[in-house]
C-alpha cells in the first residue's frame, strides 16, 4: 500500500518493516494513501 509522508507530500511505494523513513526528506511521519480518513503512522 502506498504511503504520503506528510512532509514533502511524496509517494512512497516501497515501505519496507526496516525502512520506515521518507527516502526523500527523512521524515517519520507517514499516511496511507487509499484512506480518505487518513491515518497518521508515527515509528517511535
Ligand atoms: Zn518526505
Amino acid at each position: 500500500m502506498p504511503y504520503v509522508c506528510l512532509h514533502c507530500k511524496r509517494e512512497i511505494k516501497t515501505l519496507e518493516k526496516n525502512f520506515v523513513r521518507c527516502p526523500y526528506c527523512g521524515y517519520r511521519v507517514m499516511s496511507k494513501k487509499r484512506s480518505s480518513l487518513a491515518k497518521e503512522v508515527s515509528t517511535d
